[in-house]
């Protein structure tokens, strides 16, 4: 009997072609596939024997294919989704193709590593950060917050000659300061051993804003000068993509000794335009910065990148070495990523982010993001036209907040209704204790054409909803 693996050799092509041309066909009609599909799977035992992979292609395609959601796609609109540019699509083929480990740059290393240290400096130069900064990719802006967080909790320690690589945390020493922490940077603090309960809130500018009030974190900042302190700052709220002040919060820095960290997971990408880049004015002087590709960059998941000041790199180094595996040799003197993040084995993941940044440039990005914002700003000038609606925030970048304007509460039925016609795709919002909808635009395909069947689709519920 001959095993399945030699059987897969004879066919490889064939089944790579198959599947070709099913991604073709994915990538051509995404326009069209829905974007909450009705799904469910039937359990099936695991096959003892395997069917080979022409098998399950077929079956993936008979039993899986048809209720993949369109959630890459130009109608999805929930959190904070990105689709895939065609480079990124290929880049990310390859990476998987040549299934590299990259770590090492020296000894032992290959390609990948390096071209990933080329990324970082492609990425530094697109969003006009000083070369100061080091990164690296992660899968996530969870993990990325996580890689920057852990290397100001070590910075923490070491300001009172701890260690807390090695000691433990202690976390009495220090407290972390925040306006409107997205929820992964709270889910940082719980798995780093800081307690989500050590953030100490600070005001924000008035109700209608997420952004810091600088004169109550100033206040705090003297308040709690007696022991460490992180500030963990957002380049864009996801509700209302407030931004923090940076520039305030630069002059704070010269005046008093804390770690600043910047979540700009998506905000980041408003730095690339002339017309925006004033809301980040001032990060270059963040300690650490969190960036997500998998959302604007508009590469598949999982790519996301870290920023650290070169002068923090002992510290990341004392938090994530993996020395104690003797094979891998000093880590000090021959840089490996594996020293410097949460994974030790890592796929060749700026590949992606490198193919779409060279295919399209710093120009192509200007456009996705300004074509993005200019989205935002027609759905928002059509609920503000709209008798049964109205915005719940002023829309500042690319994310519109909206409710009924008579029982806002209602909003989440709208919502449904919405979101069962599988055309269009949103996620339920609170703001000010007034529930809502949030639309957030990040896909390079979205265009009027989509936006038009947006507004039918909520004029349609609305209508069944009698309102
Ligand atoms: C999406 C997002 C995160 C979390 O990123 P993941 O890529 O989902 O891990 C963190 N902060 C902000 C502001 C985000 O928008």
């Amino acid at each position: 009997m001959k095993r399945v693996l030699e059987i897969d050799k004879e066919e490889f092509s064939e089944i790579l072609e198959k599947t070709f041309s099913e991604i073709v066909h994915f990538f051509n009609s995404l326009d069209e596939i829905s974007t909450q599909p009705n799904v469910k799977l039937e359990h099936q035992k695991l096959s003892y024997e395997g069917w080979g992979s022409k098998k399950v292609l077929e079956y993936f395609q008979q039993a899986v294919k048809p209720i993949i959601s369109g959630s890459s796609g130009p109608k999805y609109w929930g959190f904070v989704t990105g689709g895939a540019t065609p480079a990124a699509l290929i880049g990310d083929f390859l990476a998987t193709i040549y299934d590299q480990n990259t770590q090492r740059i020296n000894q032992g290393g290959d390609i990948s590593a390096l071209l990933e240290v080329e990324t970082v400096k492609m990425l530094l130069d697109f969003f006009s950060l000083p070369d100061s900064f080091e990164g690296g990719f992660v899968t996530g802006a969870t993990m990325s917050n996580f890689t920057c967080l852990a290397t100001a909790r070590q910075w923490a320690g070491h300001q009172i000659n701890k260690n807390y690589a090695l000691e433990g945390v202690s976390t009495d020493d220090f407290v972390i300061l925040s306006a409107e922490p997205h929820s992964s940077v709270v889910k940082c603090l719980s798995m780093l051993g800081i307690g989500s309960n050590n953030i100490v809130s600070v005001r924000k500018k008035d109700e209608t804003r997420e952004a810091v009030d600088v004169e109550d974190l100033e206040q705090k900042l003297e308040l709690y000068k007696a022991k460490q302190i992180i500030i963990s700052t957002s380049g864009g709220t996801v509700n209302t993509v407030d931004f923090d002040d940076m520039k305030s919060i630069s002059r704070l820095k010269e005046k008093y000794n804390f770690w600043w960290h910047i979540d700009a997971a998506f905000g980041g990408f408003a730095n690339i335009l002339d017309e925006y880049k004033h809301l980040l004015d001032g990060w270059e002087n963040a300690d650490s910065i969190a960036v997500d590709c998998h959302k604007w960059m508009n590469v598949p998941y999982e790519n996301a990148v870290y920023f650290i000041r070169k002068e923090h790199s002992v510290l990341q180094m004392q938090v994530f070495q993996n020395s104690n595996a003797a094979y891998l040799g000093n880590p000090e003197d021959n840089f490996s990523y594996g020293n410097f993040t949460p994974e030790n084995s890592r796929r060749f993941r700026a590949l992606p982010t490198w193919f779409t940044l060279k295919a399209y440039g710093k120009e192509g990005y200007q456009n996705i993001v300004r074509n993005n914002i200019q989205n935002a700003q027609k759905f928002s000038v059509f609920v503000e036209n709209h008798p049964a609606l109205q915005l719940l925030s002023e829309t500042r970048l690319n994310c519109v907040c909206f409710s009924l304007k008579e029982n806002p509460e209602k909003s989440s039925k709208l919502l449904d209704i919405i979101n069962e016609n599988e055309k269009i795709f949103m996620t339920p919002t609170k703001l000010n204790n007034k529930a809502g909808i949030r639309a957030a635009f990040v896909n390079w395909r979205t265009s009027d054409k989509d936006l038009d069947v947006a507004f039918t689709e909520i004029q349609f519920a609305l209508d069944k909803m009698d309102i």
